[in-house]
């Protein structure tokens, strides 16, 4: 052992930890159907979680979730096979069966074996997030008028400091309209980023550039969306400025086409899009 470099014992133990962690998903996904069929008993075994113990080295924790989580796919084939196939860790499955319906498994079992845990978890939060915006937004329309929205937002919260809020007092008190003069100022501002966008995706239409984006191109991509996602909810930093149209295909920097995401949903939208691309482009493949 001592004679073995560090990096070949570090390869190997990387590679016998990803094979451990590839038949323990097998392992599981053949659970449920042993705990239907009591083989465990047959085999001598207490119970199906002293026999996954001992011979698979899972705790009971684990058991009760696999079975848990395949009890609730039954409806759902396609998920379902890939829990019972280890195609897809218990981990990310279990994290999608609360989005899961029978209409959208099909879609959702594509997102699950291209995304990481993480990015699983980003979708399934903004899947249920959007569902509660759709239910709230019902609720709010009802009572619509016991609600101000402005005063939700206090001046605190907004970060305003002294300079500002005096010179918003000295508006107040010669009786104009604070809330109009700021939505006109945010209408401009708009306008503007607009403006300076429309420019650029003049520019650059005629160009094929290089990968990197250019300064100001980023530069009023950071004005747009600030230092966060742009995923509407998202409070995560960006990290990457995605190209919504295929950058591949289109070979410019069009900001209109251009989108700060966190780390993310930046997967999920590439995952979207290599599963619109393989359906739309079957025949010229990915890149
Ligand atoms: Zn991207
Ligand atoms: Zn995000």
């Amino acid at each position: 052992m001592e004679n073995i470099s560090d990096s070949e014992l570090w390869s190997r133990i990387v590679m016998f930890g990803e094979a451990a962690r590839k038949w323990r998903q097998k392992f599981l996904g053949l659970l449920p159907e042993v705990a239907r069929r009591e083989l465990w008993r047959v085999h001598g075994f207490e119970s199906v979680f002293v026999f996954a113990f001992k011979v698979g080295g899972v705790s009971k924790e684990q058991v009760e979730r696999v079975l848990a989580i395949e009890e609730r796919l039954r409806d759902k084939p396609v998920l379902h096979g890939m829990l019972i196939s280890g195609e897809v860790s218990v981990n990310k499955i279990v994290r999608v069966v609360a989005v899961a319906t029978p209409e959208n498994e099909q879609a959702l079992a594509g997102q699950v074996k291209l995304l990481s845990q993480q990015a699983v978890e980003t979708l399934v939060r903004d899947m249920k997030s959007y569902e509660i915006m759709g239910k709230s937004q019902v609720r709010l329309e009802n009572v619509s008028n016991q609600f101000s929205f402005v005063r939700v937002h206090s001046e605190e919260s907004l970060g305003l400091n002294q300079e500002v809020v005096s010179k918003l007092q000295v508006l107040k008190q010669k009786g104009i309209d604070i809330n109009e003069a700021f939505l006109t100022f945010l209408e401009q501002r708009d306008q503007d980023i607009q403006q300076v966008k429309e420019n650029i995706a003049a520019e650059v239409e005629t160009q094929t550039s290089s990968r990197y984006i250019p300064a100001n191109v980023r530069r009023i991509i950071a004005k747009e969306y600030g230092i966060k996602c742009a995923i509407s909810h998202c409070q995560k930093p960006s990290r990457n400025i995605h190209h919504t149209a295929r950058y591949s295909m289109i070979r410019n920097h069009n900001p209109n086409f251009l989108a700060p995401l966190c780390r993310q949903h930046h997967e999920i939208a590439h995952a979207i899009d290599a599963r619109v691309q393989k359906m739309k482009y079957r025949h010229i493949g990915n890149t």
